[in-house]
């Protein structure tokens, strides 16, 4: 695993003039670039990126964040789970735009927006236009579902036994001829998030929820109990404290992976997926 990192700050000479020894070309004033976190990023960090410190500067706008992780073709081969990332492009929004929450979801918590669980169908614009080999998409706002083709889902997916729930049109209420959504049940387990990474966000002031992180930041945390699944979402939700967004996110077993790569669904690479560690 290759953890990336943006280093952004107000840049005085002397520090863009310290960084250009390390091949790292930075301007004066605000900028900020990216660097893997390897042995160069643990010895700047050390050196404090070139900033000299003064009793007489008390300004730092030094912010150095994690941007993401890449995982090698060995550590996505030995991963028995993958986190699927690709639910598809999205393909509009869920209708209403406004109120689409309170009418899918039951346990909206209006600050931090997490849900308990989906109790009416998810209604879109139009019957969907399918492209040339494409057999799933997601929807804007939406990123813990997946709306798949129904000829595929009836095909390929039903006879493992997975179940779909009916999309509807939204100015006829009636279900789509051409799409639906794959049912994912909810995890057996709880992820063994915490004191992880992903364990960076405080719990909603309203609801008591924690959410975690919902970049890749790491592998997966293993689950805290073994259950046997092709696919399941997770309990825990994922996106900032302070905003809307409360996504679960969608596990899917390594056979379940291979079935989706050779149907072309998704490509085998660490965009697509984030292992669990082995
Ligand atoms: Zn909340």
């Amino acid at each position: 695993m290759k953890r990336y990192r943006r280093i952004h700050n107000k840049w005085k000479k002397r520090e863009v003039k310290f960084l250009s020894k390390y091949e790292i070309n930075i301007e004066e004033g605000y900028d900020s670039f990216d660097i893997e976190e390897d042995e160069k990023y643990v010895e700047l960090k050390k050196e404090n990126f070139g900033i000299q410190k003064s009793l007489f500067n008390k300004k730092n706008y030094l912010y150095d964040s994690i941007i993401g992780v890449k995982f090698s073709k060995e550590e996505l081969d030995a991963s028995e789970y993958y986190a699927l990332n690709n639910l598809g492009s999205p393909k509009g929004y869920p209708q209403p735009k406004v109120g689409y929450e309170k009418n899918t979801y039951r346990g909206v918590c209006d600050k931090c927006g997490v849900y308990k669980e989906q109790i009416s169908p998810f209604r879109i614009k139009n019957e969907p236009k399918f492209g040339k080999n494409q057999v799933h998409f997601s929807l804007n706002w939406i990123f813990d579902e997946t709306f798949i083709k129904k000829d595929f889902f009836q095909e390929v997916l039903a006879p493992l036994g997975l179940k779909s729930k009916d999309v509807l049109i939204h100015k006829t209420g009636k279900p789509s001829e051409t799409v639906v959504q794959l049912d994912i049940p909810t995890a057996k387990s709880r992820l063994l998030l915490d004191e992880s990474p992903y364990d960076t966000q405080k719990p909603c002031t309203v609801c008591g929820t924690k959410k975690y992180d919902q970049r890749n930041l790491d592998f997966i945390p293993p689950f805290a109990n073994d259950f046997d699944f092709i696919i399941c979402k997770t309990q825990e939700s994922f996106g900032e404290t302070e905003t809307h967004q409360a996504n679960r996110r969608v596990i899917i077993s390594k056979e379940f992976c291979e079935l989706l790569v050779n149907h072309k669904v998704i490509k085998y690479n660490t965009y697509n997926l984030t292992p669990f560690k082995s």
